[in-house]
């Protein structure tokens, strides 16, 4: 079997780690043990079904030798204990939608797809918290909510398709994590199978739980190296009184930026501030044809929700610190079908993108919010000079940004200048006290960056975390530990 797929020209970091074992079929032998789990029916090693889960949203493809469907926590032990103990990478999977090549299996092994496990277990808002297993869709997890008055914070693009347990493990966040928090504030408790099939539970469903280390922080964002996710305990919120979303435009993205870096100085918190540069606005309104002004060069997309009262007030305070930037229009959302309208074009931006070019890279460097003016200068800037288009989509208030180039990669003299366009991006970041992601993880994409942001005796650290909880590197191997 021809087991790795590595784009062509990709360069080193981008590449993934060229796997060296574990390329052939999954012996018989084991694979009757393993079916013995599961049944023939949640097995698939076919080489047409095994492409379908040798991917993500990035850009590296490997295959797996095996695709496992477990259905309970159970079967998930017997598969890690059968995979460990014949040495097998066994990497998890949700829907597939990370940007950071996070679920390609780059030591092929086996894939553990937890569509199956999708059930919702318990919905609980007198205590206010929701148990779910891994597989279920972040946008069912609202749905569940939505009937009671309650809803779940943290809302990734990829919200209608993308799982709880792909959620937490890398520590999703969205355009209201801004107010709300990411994905780490919301999860109180989960079961977790670890490399040896040993099934642990780290907190509760009590907000305050103080009992030993916070295991499930650590948990969030580890990208499926440390554990897999089998039951998670989140906590709900009560949905806000009023929900009042602008729309706003400027002639400079200058005034675009200063204007978010003003209003979050001045002590305002709203629910969500996304930033959008002409290019990604054009591109949108191309897709959608919803009137947005094309000659704009930055535009807001503001939301403010609380206490209604407290709404028009921020709202009030808001507007004179658009004003004082220089916006050329705002424009409030008349009706909630108004309002999702504005949402599913900005949820769609990365699609819209995709449709440009062959490829597509979003990146996600973060920095903190009063450098959002100077960060949106250097990409453009970075851009420019290497002659690339370079659309800027940003959860501009919690200073997270999305530099998006479309390219080809079969373009080696194009590629190039992408790699080193990214390069740059990721340096001028860090030298403003930024870091590398703000919400899509490390992965594939990023791991050779992490020198800038930590030194060696942090990195040293969380390799020896890893090596502690799963020493013979079954989990997700290849990636940023
Ligand atoms: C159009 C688009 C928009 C996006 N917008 C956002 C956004 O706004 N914010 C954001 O944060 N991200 C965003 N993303 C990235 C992506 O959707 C998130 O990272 C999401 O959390 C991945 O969930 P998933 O179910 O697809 O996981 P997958 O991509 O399948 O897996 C992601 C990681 O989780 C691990 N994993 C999966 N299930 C488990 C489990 N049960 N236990 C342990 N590890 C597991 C995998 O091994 C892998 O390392 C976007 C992606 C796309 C394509």
């Amino acid at each position: 079997m021809s087991s790795i797929k590595t784009p062509n020209n990709l360069p080193d970091h981008m590449s993934g780690h060229i796997p060296t074992d574990m390329s052939g079929q999954i012996p018989d032998h084991i694979k009757g043990q393993l079916i013995e789990v599961v049944t023939e029916k949640r097995y698939l090693d076919r080489k047409e079904e095994l492409a379908c889960y040798a991917y993500d949203a990035f850009l590296v493809e490997s295959m797996p030798q095996a695709v496992i469907f477990p259905e309970t926590p159970e079967e998930v032990s017997q598969i890690l204990k059968i995979a460990s103990l014949h040495k097998i990478p066994v990497t998890g999977r949700g829907a597939g939608t990370s940007v950071c090549g996070a679920p390609v299996p780059v030591r092929h092994g086996i894939v553990l797809c937890f569509s199956k496990m999708d059930k919702i277990i318990e919905v609980n808002t007198r205590d206010r918290y929701i148990i779910v297993e891994p597989g279920v869709i972040n946008a069912d997890v609202q749905k569940a909510l939505a009937p009671f008055g309650f809803f779940y914070p943290p809302d990734p693009g990829s919200m209608a398709t993308a799982t709880i347990g792909g959620n937490i493990a890398q520590n999703a966040g969205g355009p209201r994590c801004l107010k709300y928090g990411v994905t780490m504030d919301y999860v109180l408790g989960m079961e977790v199978v670890l490399a040896t099939g040993e099934m642990v539970t780290f907190g509760s469903k009590n907000v305050k739980d103080v009992t030993g280390y916070k295991l499930s922080s650590l948990f969030c964002g580890s990208e499926g190296t440390l554990g897999l996710v089998t039951r998670a305990i989140l906590r709900v919120v009560p949905q806000p009184e009023a929900i009042k979303t602008l729309m706003v435009t400027f002639k400079n993205l200058d005034d675009t930026a200063n204007a978010v870096s003003d209003i979050i100085g001045s002590g305002i918190l709203p629910a969500a501030m996304e930033l959008m540069d002409k290019f990604t606005l054009n591109a949108i309104e191309d897709s959608f044809g919803l009137g947005l002004d094309r000659e704009a060069e930055g535009s807001l997309l503001i939301e403010i929700d609380g206490v209604k009262e407290a709404c028009e007030k921020e709202m009030g305070r808001i507007t004179d610190k658009l004003r004082e930037n220089n916006a050329l229009h705002i424009q409030e959302s008349a009706s909630d079908a108004d309002r999702e309208k504005l949402w599913t074009a900005r949820r769609s931006a990365y699609g819209v993108f995709a449709k440009m070019a062959p490829d597509i890279i979003s990146e996600d460097v973060t920095v903190p919010v009063s450098c959002v003016p100077e960060m949106i200068r250097q990409i453009k800037r970075i851009g420019k000079s290497h002659g690339l288009r370079v659309g800027v989509l940003a959860h501009a208030g919690d200073g997270n940004m999305h530099p998006m180039i479309p390219a080809d990669k079969s373009n080696a003299e194009e590629w190039a200048r992408v790699e080193k366009a990214f390069d740059e991006i990721f340096a001028a970041a860090a030298d403003l006290g930024g870091t590398l992601s703000g919400e899509h993880g490390i992965g594939l994409a990023k791991a050779r960056y992490l020198p800038l942001v930590m030194n060696k005796d942090s990195i040293n650290l969380m390799t020896r975390i890893k090596q502690a909880i799963d020493p013979q590197g079954i989990l997700n191997p290849g990636k940023f530990v």
